[in-house]
Order: C-alpha cells, then sequence, then structure tokens
C-alpha cells in the first residue's frame, strides 16, 4: 500500500481505546499500538503532560522530541488505564536513570558547594529521563485507588516522589520505565 495512505489509516486499537496522539513539541512510538492503546481520559492525559514535559525541556518544534510507550501487562494495562514510558529521546529510562546516578554521585563528589550545584543543574537540565518523570509526577493526574499511593512509578519515585516508600520490589521493577495510570 503507498505510504501516504497508510499513514491516514486509523491504528489497530481496541474499541474504546486510543493512541496517544503526537503534540507540537513531542512525537509518539507506541510498540504494538493495539495493546499499547489506551482509554481517551489516560491518552489526553499524556499529551497534556507530555506537552508540558517537552515546553520545559527546551525542545525546538523543528526536532520534536520522541517518546515510546510499550504495553503493560498488569492490573490496569489490562483495561487501557494504564502507560508504560520506555524511552525519551531515543534513550532507554534504564539508560537515564544509570546516566543520573553516575552523574550526581560524581556532582556530589565535587570540592566545592558551588561546583556541587552546578553540576547537579547541568544533569537536571540535559537529562530527559529525570525531567519526563518530573513533569510526570508535577503536572500529571494520576488514579489513585482507595488505600493505594498514587500510581506513578518510575526509576525517581524513591528520591522524588509521590510515594517515596516504594517497596525495593516495586522499585526494580520500574527501573526500566514509567508506570502510570488513570
Ligand atoms: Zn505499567
Amino acid at each position: 500500500m503507498h505510504e501516504a495512505l497508510l499513514a491516514t489509516l486509523p491504528l489497530p486499537t481496541t474499541p474504546g481505546r486510543v493512541a496517544v496522539r503526537e503534540g507540537a513539541l513531542y512525537r509518539v512510538t507506541m510498540v504494538d499500538p493495539a495493546r499499547s492503546a489506551v482509554v481517551p481520559a489516560l491518552a489526553r492525559e499524556l499529551e497534556r503532560v507530555f506537552e508540558l514535559f517537552a515546553r520545559e525541556a527546551g525542545v525546538d518544534a523543528a526536532e520534536p522530541v520522541n517518546i515510546r510507550i510499550e504495553p503493560g501487562i498488569f492490573g490496569h494495562h489490562q483495561v487501557g488505564r494504564a502507560a508504560d514510558v520506555y524511552a525519551v529521546g531515543g534513550i532507554g529510562l534504564r539508560e537515564w536513570w544509570n546516566r543520573w546516578r553516575e552523574r550526581t554521585a560524581r556532582a556530589a563528589a565535587l570540592p566545592t558547594p558551588l561546583a556541587r550545584r552546578l553540576a547537579r543543574e547541568t544533569e537536571e537540565k540535559e537529562n530527559l529521563g529525570w525531567r519526563i518523570y518530573e513533569a510526570m509526577r508535577r503536572h500529571g493526574r494520576w488514579a489513585q485507588p482507595y488505600g493505594h499511593p498514587v500510581q506513578l512509578f518510575g526509576p525517581w519515585t524513591r528520591e522524588s516522589g509521590p510515594w517515596r516508600q516504594i517497596s525495593d520490589f516495586l522499585l526494580r521493577a520500574h527501573r526500566d520505565h514509567i508506570h502510570c495510570s488513570k
């Protein structure tokens, strides 16, 4: 089929579920679109937060940042109410996390408070994994089922919240992606 035609066809999604649309400053890659599709309320929330993330990160409209979403399996994923973000800017969340650990440790070991602060700020500016997590944490309105923590988990949850008491088990399970549900 001609490529121009293909692009206009709707993604093969489950009824009632939709793809997360691209924005002015970001693109979305949905791995296995049929299984990555989510309910419209979650798609709209992700679109809003992704655009804020990209704007705050200083993304140029001529070069939108790519965000990769992969299907999850458990809980809210089964009903399309959860999404897993695995990569941003072409780099996996696990790599962003490893980089974050190395650079912030190096920053903390610098001799003066000013040097430590500048090195930390440089990493906060450049690390798109940390930035998208922070944007999702600060701007997102995620589910909080009765008796459960806010449903946003990722590599930085223990350090940044919202649920700093996250178990080692759950934290390990989210070292390579950010899970959110609505
Ligand atoms: Zn998930």
